[in-house]
């Protein structure tokens, strides 16, 4: 028996990411799709402009959009988690309506902080669904909320979850972003074309404040942050797919370059022990080469769900430095929703 699934958001970029990797999984089943007015009531295949090279699956196609509305959910199919892909700013009082009823996987902001809500990337904190019984006590919901991070958070922090044995004082980030991260049509083209734009509003913020929370302890009943300090400048550059990012850690320790590496690529966490259908064998991948990763040659890594790290070195001023490229649609979005989900059905949360 495979449980039913409610996609909010499912004409937007990381909803069509959701499709993909939803329709042919063991675990998952495509049962309603939701989108905004613009979109209800039209086949999926008139109200989606289909961005991806895969071919949009036909029986998708024929489906009908419903809105982004419990009853209308409800009605429309028999639904046992709802993941929601919808814009941060309308997502809050939305997924709250959806949680009283079902489990809901969020990849939107509005509830990252919320001091009930996990933060969650399933190799690194799976501790943190702790926080499930305690919001729905406190909320009265049946169902609950977990969220997933943000894209460039999720490759960073699954590069210092190994270092974390080595005692980590500081991080420094500077990213270089895809434009599929703007979701469609995004950032226009005569802004990016021959250009680069140091801005991506919020994004720095997002790294400072979530990594922090994702890497802190459960005591319980809530997060303590972890008490290192993270510093992040975020660029927009003219690349499709995957994030790369240049980050500098210092450590309490001084371990060499290649402990370091043994530490990412010796990295496992829950999805793989458990086996989890979207679990990469390896969550990192450490390439020698002196010029990789490059989004374009290393971004499907293990079908876009591996973070790729090199040039792994000293830094004069920290300790060590490295590059580290993700999927932002798939290891920052959909595919990290998609293995979320399956932690939780792993551990009977749905
Ligand atoms: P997007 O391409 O702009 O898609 C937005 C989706 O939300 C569309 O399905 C759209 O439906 C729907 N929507 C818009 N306004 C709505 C409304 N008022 N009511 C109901 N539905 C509405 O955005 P995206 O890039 O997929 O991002 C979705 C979420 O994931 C955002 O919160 C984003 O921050 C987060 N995220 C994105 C990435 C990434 O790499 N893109 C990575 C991690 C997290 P219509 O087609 O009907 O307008």
């Amino acid at each position: 028996m495979k449980y039913n699934v409610a996609i909010l958001g499912a004409t937007g970029t990381v909803g069509q990411r959701f499709i993909e990797i939803l329709k042919d999984h063991p675990w998952f089943k495509i049962e309603v799709l939701a989108a905004s007015p613009r979109s209800a009531g039209k086949k999926y295949k008139e109200a989606c402009k289909w961005l991806l090279k895969s071919e949009m699956p036909e029986e998708i196609g024929e489906m009908t959009v419903v809105n982004t509305d419990v009853q209308e959910v409800s009605k429309a199919g028999n639904v046992d988690l709802v993941f929601s892909a919808l814009p941060g700013d309308i997502a809050g009082p939305v997924e709250e309506e959806f949680a009283k009823q079902y489990p809901l996987v969020s990849k939107a902001k509005a509830h990252r902080y919320d001091e009930d809500v996990p933060l969650l990337i399933a190799e690194v904190n799976p501790d943190h669904l702790g926080l499930i019984p305690v919001q729905k006590e406190r909320r009265g919901y049946d169902g609950f909320i977990t969220t997933d991070p943000n894209c460039s958070t999720i490759q960073l922090v699954l590069s210092l979850k190994p270092l974390e044995k080595f005692g980590i004082k500081k991080v420094l980030v500077s990213t270089m972003q895809a434009l599929s991260g703007a979701g469609y049509p995004g950032v226009p083209s005569m802004d990016i074309i021959d250009n680069v734009v140091p801005f991506i509003s919020g994004e720095e913020e997002k790294l400072e404040r979530e990594t922090l929370k994702i890497m802190g302890r459960f005591d319980g009943d809530k997060i303590t942050y972890a008490d290192f300090k993270v510093s992040a400048s975020c660029n927009r550059v003219n690349v499709s797919d995957g994030h790369l990012e240049c980050v500098f850690v210092e450590l309490e320790q001084e371990p060499s370059i290649e402990e370091v590496k043994e530490a990412f690529r010796n990295f496992r966490g829950e999805p793989q022990r458990l086996n989890l259908p979207s679990a990469p064998k390896n969550p990192i991948i450490v390439r020698e080469e002196r010029d990789r990763p490059q989004p374009r040659y290393d971004r499907d890594a293990e079908g876009g769900m591996s973070v790729v790290v090199g040039r792994v070195r000293k830094d004069p001023i920290m300790t060590v430095k490295y590059l580290c490229l993700g999927h932002n649609t798939i290891r920052g979005a959909a595919g990290a929703g998609v293995l979320s989900a399956e932690l939780l059905a792993a551990k009977k949360y749905i």
